[in-house]
């Protein structure tokens, strides 16, 4: 539509996470909040009066005064909230994983083009502004290692460890490796509940990276840490702490205003040096900036930063990671 008409929204599945959807739409320039949706009633209700918005009975009621929709329910209920939605000509905004399926994140898509809606998903750790800080860096990564884990709480465990936490580093590595999944190993177990709770895969991408990533729902403290290495160049980031650090190997001649980590070196028949640098890190909440980019992309003045083709795939290899798993445990 391109334009800057407020775009008329609604929530859907006001918990945990979905309470902060309702904060920020209620305070987003380019949103118009109408109210909210839980099954339930009570935790609507109150989080209504929080930021002064109306909380809907019936789903239908708040649909037909909506343009589009963020879904935040748990995961096991998105393609069915989704497909109603849309039927109802809604764009939507869904939480990760898309669905629990494949064949659901598929049916979604096709619903989404029949109708010319925007899908959008809320792989939020691609507006990591850690991860961010580096755009303006030629990335090719060939060997990345990422670990995720963090303290037990029921909430999540309707699905494994994979489609919870693993899958925000699938939907991130497979933004940053330009090539299709060559064979995926990998193994799991279960501890607190009877799906995995602790995974470790391994990937490796037709152009030969590979990529390593561990992910836990049984730790003492919440890690979330991405390392990769590519040709002169190696890269940490640490997305709590919003912390990213980079050191790249260049000629010793190269006039730089970096700090060098070692002296001048002879490597490969070329005299070099180690440069460390750390990329400013916005101080910018990664949530907002998620739903600012929906509600452009609904103006038509952007587009998603994560479609819902994106969150299709990574969910695909999530969901391949995880037979693996199940086989290998049987
Ligand atoms: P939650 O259990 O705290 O909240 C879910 C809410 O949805 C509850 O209030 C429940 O009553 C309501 N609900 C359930 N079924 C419903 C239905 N059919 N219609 C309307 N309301 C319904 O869960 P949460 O932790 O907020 O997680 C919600 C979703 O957000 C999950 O898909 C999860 O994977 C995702 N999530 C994403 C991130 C992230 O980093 N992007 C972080 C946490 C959760």
């Amino acid at each position: 539509m391109n334009t800057s008409k407020q775009v008329k929204v609604g929530v859907i599945g006001v918990g945990h996470l979905g309470q902060h959807h309702v904060k920020h739409f209620a305070s987003l320039p380019g949103a118009d909040l109408q109210g909210i949706y839980d099954l339930d009633t009570t935790r609507a209700n109150k989080i209504a009066k929080q930021h002064k918005t109306k909380f809907f009975n019936n789903v239908n009621d708040l649909l037909s005064i909506c343009d589009a929709i963020s879904i935040v329910t748990p995961t096991t209920q998105h393609a069915e909230v989704a497909e109603y939605c849309i039927k109802h000509g809604k764009h939507v905004f869904i939480e990760k994983p898309i669905a629990k399926t494949v064949a659901e994140a598929d049916h979604l898509l096709s619903l989404t083009k029949k109708n010319g809606i925007v899908i959008q998903v809320g792989h939020i750790e691609r507006l990591n502004p850690a991860l961010l800080a580096l755009k303006d860096f030629e990335l090719r990564p060939k060997f990345i290692e990422v670990q995720r884990l963090a303290p037990y709480t029921v909430r999540g465990t309707e699905v494994p460890v994979v489609l919870d936490l693993m899958i925000h580093d699938i939907d991130i590595i497979l933004s940053l490796v330009n090539s299709p999944v060559k064979n995926i190993r990998a193994s799991g177990v279960s501890i607190m509940t009877n799906s995995v709770d602790i995974a470790n895969a391994r990937i490796r991408f037709e152009n030969g990276t590979v990529a390593n990533l561990t992910s836990s729902r049984i730790a003492q403290i919440k890690v979330r840490k991405l390392k990769f290495f590519q040709r002169d160049m190696y890269v940490t980031i640490d997305f709590l702490l919003g912390l990213t650090e980079v050191y790249r190997a260049i000629d010793s001649d190269t006039k730089v205003s970096n700090t060098l980590v070692t002296a001048p070196l002879d490597n490969n028949g070329r005299h070099r040096s180690i440069v460390y640098e750390k990329p400013p890190v916005k101080k910018i909440d990664a949530l907002r900036l998620e739903l600012t980019n929906f509600i452009e992309s609904i103006q038509g003045n952007a587009k998603p930063i994560v479609d819902g083709e994106a969150g299709r795939d990574a969910l695909e290899v999530a969901t391949n990671i995880q037979k693996m798993i199940i086989e290998d445990i049987h």
